[in-house]
């Protein structure tokens, strides 16, 4: 493709089209309190709809809640290249994560359809249902997609704005969710699956550079440690006779602290620990109870099982220097999911055309790309996000800065949809 052929985004449009999707379910001035499984969600997933219709796209929405608009290629039969992301948010969070991806993807296909740009594979754009935590489970609508949560996950889960089972918030908002199955995908009905975002951390906007190649999204360990120690007189007991777990605690979070940030940086690994208690919690009572939260992530599977154990040693010295005993508990695992070669090959000459520097990076993030990754080769496109600020109202990406990731995304997906081109 030389200079002339590049297609360029129509930014007054995407413009009218971000700021129409931020009104519904605003919070204040510039966040988004949009749960999925709301009619507030249903509002904007059927705008999209519409503009995805009046685009020439063939709509479905699946008996979960996601929404599929569709453009054939010029080959039946071939497995289609798809782009998209979620529109559902935190409660209360920004109005960039999701919907940009969403927007993007089909301004790519729009753009596409409207300067005639042969294509051999289809073209999908997805708006994934229920993406953010706040819907009940995390990327729920990918995961159903990938066959990955059916029915019993759903009626196990709680669907936070009306506190019913996300089954039945599913039957509420006008799905069928004993039709779970139905949302599965076949294997062999996605090429590839890109998905643009916000970055959601500083870098793109620290190193000046608009498009974000991601090579890997990190995978994830979450759990809870418990302490138990003696509750005690907060002046009757002096120091050397007690066993404190506030302080064991402590002890653990900044031993590990360390080592977490001492590893390479090639691991991109985060430790933190959200939630920090202690009992019985009073100002005159040495706590004889601690329980913390821990997610720990890194793109190297290995390097958080090595962390892991790191963990269980560091609670075992503990336990016998402060005579506490520990527990500790893993309740979440998700793998790291690295990007196909051939997709990020395809991001990358795609930024070249259009004349935009690029620069490659991970995702701290879990993104409903890990899910499709169970189903095809995927990427990401990542879009800088001012102060690295994200999950707030003050989440904030400049506009232009979205436009630029939609021509790298359309240039990366007309690629993909070339027959000999691989994902
Ligand atoms: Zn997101």
């Amino acid at each position: 493709m030389n200079q002339n052929q590049v297609i360029r985004a129509n930014r007054a449009r995407m413009k009218k089209e971000f700021d129409a999707q931020s009104r519904i379910g605003r919070h204040g001035k510039t966040g988004l309190a949009r749960v999925a499984l709301t009619p507030d969600y249903n509002r904007v997933r059927e705008l999209v709809r519409r503009w995805m219709e009046s685009a020439g796209l063939k709509t479905r929405v699946d008996a979960v809640g996601n929404l599929i608009g569709r453009k054939e290629g010029r080959v039946k039969g071939f497995p289609a290249v798809m782009a998209g992301s979620h529109l559902d948010s935190q409660n209360p969070g920004g109005r960039f994560d999701g919907p940009a991806g969403v927007l993007s993807a089909l301004e790519a296909v729009r753009r596409i359809g409207e300067t005639g740009a042969a294509h051999d594979h289809p073209l999908e754009v997805v708006a994934f249902v229920g993406e953010e935590s706040t819907c009940g489970l995390v990327t729920f609508g990918s995961s159903v997609m990938a066959g990955q949560v059916g029915a019993a996950a759903m009626k196990a889960a709680v669907h936070s704005p009306t506190g019913k089972s996300v089954y039945e918030a599913v039957r509420l908002a006008g799905g069928n969710p004993s039709r779970v199955k139905s949302c599965r995908l076949p294997r062999d009905s996605l090429k590839a699956f890109i998905e643009l975002h916000i970055e959601q951390g500083p870098v793109l906007e620290a190193a000046g550079v608009p498009v974000g190649v991601v090579d890997a999204i990190v995978g994830a360990l979450r759990g809870d440690i418990h302490f138990e120690g003696q509750t005690a007189h907060s002046g009757g007991q002096p120091m050397p006779y007690r066993r404190d777990a506030a302080m064991a605690a402590a002890d653990f979070m900044l031993e590990m602290e360390g080592a977490a940030r001492r590893a390479p940086e090639s691991q991109r690994m985060t430790l933190t620990f959200g939630v920090i208690s202690a009992r019985p919690g009073w100002v005159s009572i040495v706590p004889g109870g601690a329980s913390i939260s821990f997610d720990l992530r890194s793109k190297s599977d290995k390097a958080s099982a090595a962390m892991l154990g790191r963990m269980r040693k560091a609670l075992g010295r503990i336990q016998k220097k402060r005579g506490v005993r520990g527990r500790l508990k893993l309740s979440v695992k998700y793998a790291a999911c690295p990007a196909s070669r051939g997709i990020r090959r395809a991001i990358e000459r795609a930024a070249g055309e259009t004349g935009h520097p690029s620069m490659t990076l991970s995702s701290g993030g879990i993104h409903d790309a890990c899910r499709i990754a169970a189903l095809c080769p995927i990427g990401m496109v990542f879009v800088p996000s001012v102060k690295g600020l994200s999950h707030t109202p003050e989440e904030y990406t400049r506009f232009h800065d979205i436009a630029v990731g939609a021509e790298v995304l359309t240039s990366a997906m007309l690629r993909l949809a070339g027959r000999r081109v691989k994902a």
